[in-house]
């Protein structure tokens, strides 16, 4: 079955493990480079004396966005048979732990790549880690540059026992492990007569298995407010629904205020959509049959539904500063559309995101783990991270920088959305 919904992806792993080299290789098979593009790259590096290397591909792809040539920008596509894909994060992109922490990069599936000569390194952890605490489930391995080790079952299978002891040490199970040699293109969309040994899929095989990312509809409304505009006498409340649905008629509770009223009106943000009823994913503005106060930062829910409302948050968190985080230390917390100032209130064990050791802390260093306890003065609307992702996650702001993001965990015999 095929369709033309894209699919979101990462492609992560230790440097020089061949990211970029597979994802031209993955650009190149699936007829995503411009015609002649690779030739002309070839042409170079043999007039330069140099060779052709594939993650020139991106490079060469990079350099004529920041041209500004290429109007479709930022992300990199190619499509398959089955459905187009995004690769939201390019390999080697200096933003890359960032923009996955504040889900920048909301991607439904990864591909982890690993060098089979050196086998699993820090970052090959590190990052299967973090796809692990964002919630990624869909994760196949690439075991790269089989040709180095002369296409050798006993050191794939030995990579492959080593990365899947780790990564279900951390509770995920990757769909496929793939040995794969990115540069001469084995096992990328063709299977590679090199590994008689392999009966699985290839990379692309792969991709086309994981299963698209299931629209937030079924679980309780989350309705964080955007911005609130006085237009024509009327009030609109406009936002994005980031789960379940919102119909005219319904009874709004906005968090934390406790306020309610019902939703007179509702149109879709831009479109000429003038359905009642609109469901995840979509931008909306809203009209309520009463004149409450409604701010930026409010969520609205149903009745029966509320979020956790509460002024601490056990959380854990993955940290980015370049300074370590201390209890006692200040930041902004980002959740939605709400800012509050949060004090760290405990650091309860820091975790070894590379041998999953743990120890008691008093400092979470930069690209470590920990689990903390947040403090606020005002009551924070939250979710769990496992009850809904959208509102479970969260992004520490200090002066203009990003330095943590985190998932929520949830409190001990908490139940779904009660208090
Ligand atoms: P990245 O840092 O993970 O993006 O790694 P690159 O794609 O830049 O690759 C690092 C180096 O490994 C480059 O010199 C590539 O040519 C080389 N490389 C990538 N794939 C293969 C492969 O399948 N076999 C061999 N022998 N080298 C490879």
């Amino acid at each position: 079955t095929s369709t033309t919904t894209p699919m979101n992806i990462v492609v992560v792993g230790h440097v020089d493990h061949g990211k970029s080299t597979l994802v031209g290789r993955l650009l190149h098979e699936t007829g995503a480079l411009p015609d002649g593009k690779v030739e002309t790259l070839r042409e170079v590096c043999e007039r330069r004396g140099m060779p052709f290397e594939w993650a020139f591909v991106m490079d060469a792809l990079q350099a004529e966005r920041d041209q500004g040539i290429t109007i479709d920008t930022a992300r990199i596509r190619f499509r398959t048979q089955a459905r187009p894909y995004v690769i939201i994060d390019a390999p080697g992109h200096k933003e890359f732990l960032k923009n996955m922490i504040t889900g920048a990069a909301s991607a439904e599936a990864a591909l982890l790549v690993i060098d089979a000569a050196e086998g699993v390194r820090e970052q090959s952890r590190r990052h299967g880690y973090l796809l692990h605490l964002l919630g990624l489930r869909q994760v196949a391995v690439a075991v790269n540059k089989m040709d180095l080790v002369n296409f050798d079952q006993a050191r794939f299978e030995e990579v492959k026992a080593e990365i899947v002891d780790y990564l279900g040490s951390i509770g995920l199970s990757p769909t496929h492990v793939i040995p794969v040699a990115a540069r001469s293109g084995a096992n990328i969309s063709t299977r590679a007569a090199e590994t008689p040994w392999y009966t699985g899929p290839t990379v692309l095989a792969a991709l086309d298995g994981f299963a698209p990312a299931l629209p937030d509809t079924d679980l309780p409304l989350r309705f964080p407010i955007q911005d609130v505009y006085k237009f024509d006498h009327r009030r609109l409340i406009a936002g994005k629904i980031e789960s379940g649905r919102l119909t005219v008629g319904d009874t709004l509770v906005f968090a934390p205020s406790g306020k309610s009223a019902r939703v007179a009106s509702l149109e879709h943000w831009g479109a000429g959509d003038v359905s009642d009823r609109a469901d995840a994913g979509r931008s909306v503005a809203i009209t309520l049959d009463e004149q409450i106060f409604v701010e930026r930062g409010q969520i609205a829910t149903h009745a029966d539904t509320p979020p956790i409302l509460s002024h601490t948050i056990a959380a854990r968190l993955f940290w980015l500063g370049r300074n370590p985080l201390t209890v006692g230390a200040r930041y902004r917390l980002k959740l939605a559309t709400a800012e509050h100032t949060v004090e760290v209130a405990a650091i309860r064990r820091v975790i070894d995101v590379v041998d999953l050791g743990h120890h008691d802390g008093i400092e979470v260093g930069r690209n470590a783990v920990a689990e903390i306890e947040l403090r606020t003065r005002a009551p924070v609307a939250h979710d769990s991270f496992v009850d809904n992702p959208r509102l479970g996650r969260f992004v520490l702001v200090e002066g203009h920088d990003i330095v943590g993001g985190g998932v929520i965990a949830r409190a001990e015999g908490e139940q779904t959305g009660a208090t």
